[in-house]
């Protein structure tokens, strides 16, 4: 009988994960759960015997691979899936997958929410802005850029987008104003709101020169990755532009040294929020069951991200 393994430092939501045994189990496969593990160790005795690990940000290494002897699959429920070890999975035959858009409005929806009390001057009684008739620039245009679009549109924004890998004609098509260079986008809009996935290309792009190009009352909101921002540039922003705003879902490297001196113009989660939500993690759990039960029974590879 094949066992599934939902591995997850940072729980799914109960239902969620009542609901992901269900696909599994009815499916005739063992369900197994490691939640809120503390070491490596627990996650590399916990693989020993699975077929198939479901996981949130969980590190999926070679360490990991090497102890599974008998992995076929890893789904990663949600939408990055840079702490899985690719090249890995690749040599060693194991099928990588993520479940693309899933948590995308859970995500959308707190990047206003991190925005507006940012903008308002985290509700301190003091003087704030609006997003009305402001522009609004989205740095790569996947599932989560698109609904940010939406929502900003129900503000009352101008929406611009910047992404060389999706098809003007589909942003125009949204109603959003297509940037085909990204400093043009950080020139003309005073919020900005990041969604790259991290990759060697990704790395540290959003460096001090893009920063400093937006104009006055910049505020950045990234949900992204860390490694996609140059922390020496985001402190420099910080010092040289008393206008700019950060909120951020990842907390960075230098965060105690931000919180210290910028603190009431700095955001940061705790643990990364995007996706927690009853909903998004419904949807992702769901997704990556279902996703598991049709590889094992019908070979379906959808969505693999290592090919
Ligand atoms: P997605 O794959 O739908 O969209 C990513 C977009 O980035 C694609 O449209 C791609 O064309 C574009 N892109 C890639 N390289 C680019 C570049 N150099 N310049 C401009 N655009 C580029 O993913 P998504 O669901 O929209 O999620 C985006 C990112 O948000 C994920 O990669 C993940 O890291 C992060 N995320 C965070 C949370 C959270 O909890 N905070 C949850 C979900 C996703």
């Amino acid at each position: 009988m094949k066992k599934v393994l939902v591995a997850t430092e940072k729980p799914f939501a109960k239902a969620a994960v009542e609901s992901m045994k269900q696909i599994i189990t009815a499916a005739g496969f063992e369900f197994v759960t490691l939640e809120k593990y503390k070491t490596k160790e627990e996650l590399l005795s916990a693989v020993a015997l699975v077929d198939g690990i479901i996981i949130r940000s969980d590190i999926i290494d070679r360490d990991v691979m090497d102890a599974a002897k008998n992995l076929k699959i890893v789904i990663r429920a949600g939408a990055g899936y840079d702490n899985i070890d690719l090249n890995a999975a690749t040599e060693k035959g194991i099928v990588a997958m993520n479940t693309p858009g899933q948590n995308a409005n859970a995500v959308a929806e707190l990047i206003f929410g991190m925005l507006i009390y940012l903008i308002r001057n985290k509700y301190d009684a003091s003087v704030g802005s609006e997003l009305r008739n402001k522009k609004i620039g989205i740095h790569a245009y996947g599932y989560i850029g698109r609904i940010v679009a939406l929502i900003a549109k129900g503000f009352g924004m101008k929406v611009y987008a910047h992404d060389p890998f999706v098809d003007r004609v589909l942003v125009e098509n949204d109603g959003v104003q297509y940037e085909a260079n990204v400093e043009d986008l950080y020139k003309k809009c005073q919020y900005i709101s990041v969604h790259l996935p991290a990759n060697e290309k990704t790395k540290k792009l959003l460096n001090y020169d893009l920063l400093s190009k937006m104009p006055e009352g910049a505020t950045l909101v990234n949900t992204a990755r860390k490694e996609i921002i140059d922390e020496a540039g985001l402190v420099k922003m910080f010092e040289t532009r008393p206008d700019f705003r950060y909120a951020s879902d990842i907390t960075p490297d230098n965060n105690a040294e931000i919180l210290e001196k910028y603190s009431q113009r700095y955001y940061c989660s705790s643990k990364k929020m995007g996706a927690q939500t009853h909903e998004a993690n419904n949807n992702a759990g769901l997704a990556a069951a279902n996703q598991i039960v049709n590889f094992f029974v019908k070979g379906d590879k959808s969505f693999q991200v290592n090919k």
